[in-house]
C-alpha cells in the first residue's frame, strides 16, 4: 500500500485564491464535464477532490479519508463518469451508502454532475421503499445505481439487478456503514462484482476496520487522508 503525503497532496481550500494545481481545468476531463462544472459554481477543487482525482482519473483504487463537508463526492463521481460508457445501457457504476437520505444526496450531486453527458440514468435503491416501485424502475434500467447494502443485496439475490457490466464500485461513509452492521452485506454485495474493476472508499474516518475491509476487496489502492489541522 502507498501513502500519499498529505502536505504535498494539500491544494487550497475553495475560499483561498485558487492555484494553478486546484483548478479543474488541470484535469484531463472533456470540456462540455468542464463547462458544466464552472455553471455550477465548482471553481477550484477541494483539498480531498485535489488530492484524489488525479489519481482516481488515473484508474487507481483509493481509500480517502476527508471531513464531512469536504466535497467527497465530486471526487468519486467525476472518475465513475469518466469510466462510463453512456451508450451501454447496463449497470457500470455502484455507490454503496448507509442510508436513504445520504443516497439521496448522492443521487442528485451525481446528477448534477452528469448533466454535461446525455442521458445517464441514475437509479437510487435503498431499503424502506416498496421493492415492487423499485422493480419498475430497474426494468427501465440505469448506467448508475446508488443504494444501501442490504436492498443491493435483495435485489441481487431476485435477480433483479445484475453488475455484470460494472467497472467502478464506490464505498461512500465506509466507517458508518461498518458501524451499522453493513460489513457482510458489503462483502456479498462485492463478490457479485466483476473483479476487473475501480474501487474507490470513501470515509471520514479510518478506524481499523475500514482498513480490513480495504484489505480484502482492493487493488494495489492509494491512500489519501486529509485530517484537520489546528
Ligand atoms: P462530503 O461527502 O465530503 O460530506 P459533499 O460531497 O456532500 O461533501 O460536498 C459538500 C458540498 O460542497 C456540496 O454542496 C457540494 O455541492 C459542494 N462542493 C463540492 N465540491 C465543490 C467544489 N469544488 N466547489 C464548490 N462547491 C463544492
Ligand atoms: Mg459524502
Amino acid at each position: 500500500m502507498t501513502r500519499t503525503d498529505p502536505s504535498a497532496a494539500q491544494a487550497s481550500s475553495p475560499s483561498s485564491p485558487a492555484s494553478p494545481s486546484s483548478s479543474f481545468d488541470s484535469l484531463p476531463l472533456p470540456p462540455p464535464m468542464l463547462a458544466n462544472l464552472a455553471q455550477l459554481g465548482y471553481v477550484s477543487m477541494t483539498p480531498i477532490q485535489a488530492a484524489s482525482l488525479p489519481l482516481a482519473l488515473a484508474g487507481r483504487d483509493l481509500i480517502a479519508q476527508a471531513k464531512t463537508g469536504s466535497g467527497k463526492t465530486a471526487a468519486f463521481t467525476l472518475p465513475l463518469l469518466a469510466n462510463l460508457n453512456p451508450r451501454r445501457f447496463a449497470v457500470q457504476a455502484l455507490v454503496l451508502c448507509p442510508t436513504r437520505e445520504l443516497a439521496d444526496q448522492v443521487t442528485q450531486e451525481i446528477r448534477r454532475l452528469a448533466r454535461a453527458e446525455d442521458n445517464i440514468k441514475t437509479l437510487t435503491l435503498c431499503g424502506g421503499v416498496p421493492i415492487r416501485t423499485q422493480l419498475a424502475s430497474l426494468a427501465h434500467g440505469a448506467h448508475i445505481v446508488v443504494g444501501t447494502p442490504g436492498r443491493i443485496l435483495d435485489h441481487l439475490q431476485r435477480e433483479t439487478l445484475s453488475l455484470e457490466a460494472l467497472n467502478t464500485l464506490v464505498l461512500d461513509e465506509a466507517d458508518r456503514m461498518l458501524d451499522m452492521g453493513f460489513a457482510e452485506d458489503i462483502a456479498q454485495v462485492i463478490k457479485a462484482c466483476p473483479k476487473t474493476r475501480q474501487t474507490l472508499l470513501f470515509s471520514a474516518t479510518y478506524p481499523e476496520g475500514v482498513a480490513a475491509l480495504a484489505g480484502r476487496f482492493m487493488r494495489d489502492p492509494k491512500e489519501v487522508t486529509l485530517t484537520e489541522r489546528h
